[in-house]
């Protein structure tokens, strides 16, 4: 649709306002880049945006430093299926630098350009049914950052680019200066959905004085295993790498065991008081899966978040969930309120637990085929992007 002339003016950053339906054209110069990855095997490509149409609701967010998530990794690898060609990367921290019209913070105040801030993996319509059961992420028209074919008009549609074009109707959470961008850039997945798997836990057993069992410390179950500490439960964390169960003691776990011991897991969860209430499965295994559900104690929740690609099918025992009366919950992504607990959690909360330790290495955007290598490779929980390298 054409929207009338637009003028082009001098930047940084040149800003036109055309009459309504008002759209706001964006010139940077340098052009804004984004990394495009097209296929398994085949080095991501850098693409130059150079003008950027901003809707009422847009804005146009400088990205300080974004991580490399899980997901990011399985698709390049080809373990999981995605719409190419695509620019990856949903994990970000950056400054606001030109705002659409009318566009606000989640808790309803402008955006103005030099705010720090973070935002949601997803951006929502607000008014079809599935929005209105309270479920965004899930919204019948959503769109999600990272995830999206490369389509003409939003382009900076993922956070490995210089800039993202932030979509109306995604949750914009204004976030401190003060912090290392490495404590903020992981908040809109890994925080945020932890805190939404706790949220549904706690919304079937109190967190208070229950045993809380937390299967996989990547982002979310090292992150849960804090969150669930600060809230009183006592945590017991499985995972089979040494060095990420090292983590999780320091993140507040009570026990730590490997998943192939299992007389391990017993005596971890003995020492924690028994039987658990809570499971947080959240390494996507299907064994996993299995020992969270047969380990749960009368009343107990499964919350289940880390199965987000194909696997293996999980035997069910239903007599015996039926007996214990146990609840199972999928949880996947997460609603504005828990990207704002998430944001809250880290600024008051990064002295107390090692979250800054959550990124390691970091690389330039241009070096992205060597990050994806640095993280499929294990060792730190996340690795960082920097533009501005
Ligand atoms: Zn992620
Ligand atoms: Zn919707």
């Amino acid at each position: 649709m054409t929207r009338g002339p637009v003028r082009v003016v001098a930047a940084p950053p040149a800003v036109s306002r055309t009459a309504p339906p008002e759209v706001v054209e964006v010139r940077l110069d340098p052009a804004p880049t984004a990394m495009v990855w097209s296929e398994p095997g085949r080095p991501h490509e850098s693409v130059a945006v150079p003008s950027v149409r901003l809707a009422p609701g847009d804005a146009l967010v400088e990205v300080e430093l974004a991580t490399i998530c899980g997901s990011d990794v399985h698709t390049t690898r080809g373990d999981r299926s995605a719409p190419t060609p695509l620019v990856l990367g949903h994990e970000q921290v950056g400054r606001v630098v030109a705002v659409g019209a009318g566009a606000v913070a989640v808790d309803g105040m402008p955006l103005v350009p030099g705010q720090r801030v973070v935002w949601s993996l997803t951006a929502s319509c607000g008014a079809c049914a599935t929005c209105g059961r309270g479920l965004p992420q899930k919204c019948e028209r959503v769109r999600k950052y990272g995830h999206e074919r490369l389509v003409h008009g939003w382009e900076l549609s993922g956070g490995f680019a210089s800039h993202v074009h932030v979509r109306a109707g995604t949750a914009v959470v204004p976030v401190s200066d003060d912090l290392d961008a490495a404590l903020l850039a992981p908040v809109s997945c890994g925080t945020a959905t932890a805190v939404a798997a706790l949220d549904a836990a706690s919304a079937i057993v109190p967190l208070r004085d229950a045993v809380v069992l937390v299967l996989g410390a990547g982002l979310i179950g090292l992150t849960a295993t804090a969150l669930a500490t600060d809230a009183g439960a006592r945590v017991v964390v499985v995972d089979p790498d040494p060095a990420r169960r090292a983590f999780a003691a320091r993140s507040g776990a009570v026990a730590t065991a490997d998943p192939s011991a299992p007389h391990d897991v017993e005596r971890a969860l003995e020492s924690a008081g028994g039987a658990p209430l809570v499971a947080v499965e959240a390494s996507g295994s299907s064994a996993a899966v299995a020992s969270a559900l047969t380990r749960l104690g009368v009343g107990g929740v499964a919350v289940l978040v880390g199965s987000v690609s194909p696997g293996p099918a999980v035997p069910l025992d239903a007599e015996s969930l039926v007996r214990r009366l146990v609840t199972v919950r999928g949880v996947h992504n997460y609603a504005p309120r828990h990207l704002v607990a998430a944001a809250r959690f880290v600024e008051r909360r990064h002295g107390a637990w090692p979250l800054a330790e959550l990124v390691g290495d970091e690389v330039a955007l241009g070096d992205l085929d060597a990050g994806l290598a640095l993280a499929a490779a294990g060792g730190a929980v996340r690795v960082g992007v920097r533009p501005g390298r």
